[in-house]
C-alpha cells in the first residue's frame, strides 16, 4: 500500500515574474483552484494517507493549506533560494516511512498517472510520457530494461531519447536515502542540485529506477507564461474531460444507509487480488482498527474489533459477548433497533428486561434511572440514534449515570457513529457498535465493535454464546496473528480505508455540520409543503426525518419513490408500526444543493396529488 506522498514545493518560480512575486507557484489557480490543491485532492482520492510538503519560498501558503487538509505534514527547506529541489526533497525524507510518491508542485496531471505508479510491481518507477513539445522538457535515456540511465534538457547530450519526465515518481525510502547521500557527497561541486540529478546518479550506479512511459499521458508543468497558457487552454480541459469520463453515475441515497459514497471510495474497492492472510492485508485491517479507535477515544483508550457482517452483527456480537452468566440487562426499546437487541437477548436466554419509550418524544431519563437501580441491572443496552424515527437518545447522560453506578453500557451507534462526535471515555460508553456503510461513508460488509480497553479485558472469561461473533476471541486472534479469524470482505476493507481517509479530512464535526445543512434544507421544505414531522425538531438527530404520509387519498409512497428515483434520489418507507410515515435520511456523501434538488421533486409530487 502506498500511503505517503511528497510534494517538492520550495522553489521561487521566478520564470513566472509578477505572478509568483508574492506566492509559490503551486498556488496558481486554474479552474478556480490552486494547482497544488488539485494535486493534494487527487493524491487523497488515490488512497494517500499522508502528504509531506517540502516548503521554502512563501511557506505560509502551505501552512494554511495544511490547516485545511489535516493529512498534510510540512518540512521546510531553509536554503530554498540557493539549493535546488533535491534539498527540499531531503528535508522531507526523514518523514517518509516506506515507499512513497514524489511529485513536483507545479504540475497539472490526469489522476490516472497516480494509479499507474501505484499499480506498478516495481518499487522505484518514474512516470514519463511521449513527446509534449511543451518547452523545458526533461528527456530521459534508458537502458535495455527501461531503467533510467541519464536525463537532460538537451537531447544532444543523450545517446537516445526514450521519453519525457513528468515529475511524478514512486521511490522507496532506501532509494531516497541514496539520493540524499549523493547530494551530501556533492555539496561542494553541485551546490544547486535538482532531484533528477540524484535519481540519475543513483539509478546508474547499481540501484535501478525504472522508467514507465505512458505515450499519450495528459499532463504539463508550469514554469513560464507559455506553459501557463498551454495549461489553461489545452491541458486543463483535457484532464477535466478524462477524469469526468471515469465518474460513476450519481445516485443520491436518501434511505438510512447504505449511504451515498464518493467515487474514490467506490474505486478503492478495485485492488490487486490479495490473500487476506498476508501481513500486508493484516496491516490494512490493523490501520483501520486503529484509526476507527482514534475517532471515538484518545490514543490507547479504545480497541476496535472488526467482523465481516452488517451492523446487526455488531449488535449481536455485543449482546452475546458482553453480559456474564449472572448479569442482568436492561434494554431501552424506543424503536425497531432496541427491539432487535431484545430479540437477540431472548434468543441467547440472557436475563433481560426492556424499558419502553415511544420513539417520538424524549425518553423519561429519570424513570430509566430509577428502573436501572430498582431492578439491580448490571448492564444497559441503548440505541444512540433510533433510525426508526430519527430521534437522538440522551446517551451520554444515561451512560454517565450508569458509570456512576457500575452498570456496563452497550450502545448501538450504527447510525450515529462518524456523524455525532463521540468520546467513549467522556461519554462513559463501554461497548459500541457501528458499520462501514453509514456515516463513515464506506461500503456495506464490515461491522465494528468499539470497546473501552478495560471493558474489553473484563469480558475475557465470559461464556461464548456463539463462535463467529465473539468479541474477545475475534480481538485476541487478530492481535496474535495479524489476521481475522474468518475471511473478511477484502474489497469492503479497502473501501473503508478510503472512507476513513476522507472522514479524517472532513472531520466528524465537519461532517455533522454538512449533514445538518442538508437537514435544514429538508425540514424547511417539509414545513413549506405543510407536511408533519412526529418527532419534535429539538429531538431530531439531523440525520433522518420521519414524515407523516400526506393526507391526500391520491398519495402513494411507491409513486413518490418512483418519481424521486427517476431523478436520481432514493427514498425509503417509514418503520413506525402505529402511524403511516415515510423517512428521508440525509447521511452520506450528499450536498445541500442536492437536497435542494430533492425538495423540488417532493414539491412536484405534492402538487400532483392535490
Ligand atoms: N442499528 C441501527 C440503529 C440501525 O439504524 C441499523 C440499520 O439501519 C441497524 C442497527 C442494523 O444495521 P444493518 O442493517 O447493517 O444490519
Ligand atoms: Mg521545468
Ligand atoms: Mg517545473
Amino acid at each position: 500500500m502506498i500511503a505517503q506522498a511528497v510534494i517538492m514545493a520550495g522553489g521561487l518560480g521566478s520564470r513566472l515574474g509578477d505572478r509568483t512575486k508574492a506566492m509559490p507557484k503551486g498556488f496558481l489557480e486554474i479552474g478556480g483552484m490552486p494547482i497544488v490543491e488539485q494535486s493534494v485532492r487527487k493524491l487523497i482520492a488515490a488512497g494517500i494517507e499522508e502528504i509531506i510538503i517540502g516548503t521554502g519560498y512563501h511557506k505560509e501558503f502551505y501552512e494554511d493549506l495544511a490547516k485545511k487538509y489535516t493529512c498534510i505534514k510540512l518540512a521546510h527547506n531553509a536554503a530554498y533560494a540557493d539549493a535546488g529541489s533535491m534539498r527540499t526533497l531531503a528535508a522531507c525524507v526523514p518523514l517518509v516511512k516506506e515507499d512513497c510518491l514524489v511529485l513536483e508542485s507545479d504540475l497539472l496531471y490526469d489522476s490516472i498517472g497516480l494509479n499507474v505508479l501505484i499499480n506498478e510491481t516495481r518499487r522505484n518507477v518514474i512516470l514519463s510520457s511521449g513527446k509534449t513539445g511543451s518547452g523545458d522538457e526533461v528527456y530521459l535515456q534508458v537502458d535495455n530494461d527501461c531503467n533510467l540511465v541519464k536525463h537532460s534538457k538537451k537531447k544532444e547530450e543523450l545517446e537516445s531519447v526514450y521519453s519525457e519526465l513528468v515529475g511524478i515518481t514512486k521511490l522507496s525510502r532506501k532509494t531516497l536515502d541514496l539520493m540524499v547521500a549523493y547530494m551530501d557527497d556533492h555539496r561542494q561541486d553541485i551546490p544547486m542540485m535538482e532531484y533528477e540529478v540524484a535519481m540519475s546518479a543513483v539509478s546508474s550506479s547499481g540501484n535501478p529506477i525504472a522508467v514507465r512511459k505512458v505515450e499519450y499521458y495528459t499532463w504539463c508543468e508550469i514554469d513560464d507564461e507559455n506553459h501557463l497558457r498551454r495549461a489553461v487552454e489545452q491541458i486543463f480541459p483535457r484532464i477535466a474531460e478524462n477524469e469526468s469520463l471515469r465518474g460513476i453515475r450519481r445516485e443520491v441515497l436518501l434511505n438510512p444507509g447504505p449511504a451515498t459514497t464518493t467515487d474514490s471510495v467506490k474505486y478503492a474497492q478495485v485492488q490487486a487480488d490479495i490473500c487476506p492472510r498476508e501481513n500486508e492485508f493484516g496491516d490494512v485491517m490493523g490501520w483501520i482498527s486503529k484509526e476507527l479507535s482514534l475517532m471515538v477515544g484518545a490514543p490507547g483508550r479504545v480497541e476496535t474489533v472488526l467482523f465481516g457482517g452488517s451492523g446487526t452483527a455488531g449488535d449481536e456480537a455485543m449482546i452475546s459477548s458482553c453480559v456474564p452468566q449472572d448479569g442482568k440487562l436492561l434494554i431501552v426499546d424506543n424503536g425497531a433497533y432496541g427491539k432487535r437487541m431484545a430479540k437477540m437477548a431472548s434468543i441467547y436466554k440472557i436475563n433481560y428486561e426492556t424499558f419502553a419509550s415511544d420513539g417520538i418524544h424524549r425518553m423519561d431519563v429519570e424513570a430509566l434511572k430509577s428502573r436501572l437501580l430498582d431492578g439491580k441491572f448490571t448492564h444497559l443496552a441503548i440505541v444512540y440514534h433510533e433510525t426508526t424515527t430519527g430521534i437522538l437518545n440522551p446517551v451520554p447522560e444515561v451512560c454517565r449515570f450508569c458509570h456512576e453506578h457500575n452498570i456496563v453500557t452497550i450502545v448501538d451507534a450504527v447510525s450515529a457513529f462518524a456523524a455525532i462526535p463521540i468520546d467513549m471515555d467522556r461519554d462513559c460508553i463501554d461497548f459500541m457498535s457501528s458499520t462501514s456503510n453509514k456515516n463513515i461513508q464506506g461500503m456495506a460488509g464490515l461491522a465494528f465493535v468499539f470497546c473501552r480497553k478495560e471493558a474489553l479485558e473484563s469480558i475475557k472469561d465470559y461464556p461464548m454464546r456463539n463462535y463467529y461473533l465473539n468479541i474477545y476471541d475475534q480481538h485476541h486472534y487478530f492481535i496474535k496473528n495479524n489476521q481475522m479469524r474468518f475471511t473478511p470482505p477484502v474489497q469492503t476493507a479497502y473501501a473503508l480505508r478510503q472512507a476513513i481517509i476522507e472522514t479524517k479530512i472532513e472531520t466528524i464535526e465537519g461532517r455533522y455540520e454538512r449533514y445538518t445543512a442538508c437537514w435544514k434544507v429538508l425540514i424547511k421544505a417539509i414545513k413549506e409543503l405543510g407536511l408533519e414531522m412526529p418527532v419534535p425538531e429539538s429531538e431530531q438527530s439531523h440525520l433522518i426525518v420521519t414524515i407523516m404520509d400526506p393526507r391526500s387519498p391520491k398519495y402513494s409512497f411507491n409513486d413518490m419513490h418512483d418519481l424521486s428515483r427517476e431523478h436520481g434520489y432514493t427514498i425509503y418507507p417509514g418503520k413506525l408500526s402505529d402511524a403511516p410515515t415515510f423517512r428521508i435520511a440525509n447521511i452520506g456523501d450528499i450536498r445541500p444543493e442536492e437536497m435542494e434538488g430533492f425538495t423540488k421533486i417532493l414539491a412536484q409530487y405534492m402538487r400532483s396529488i392535490q
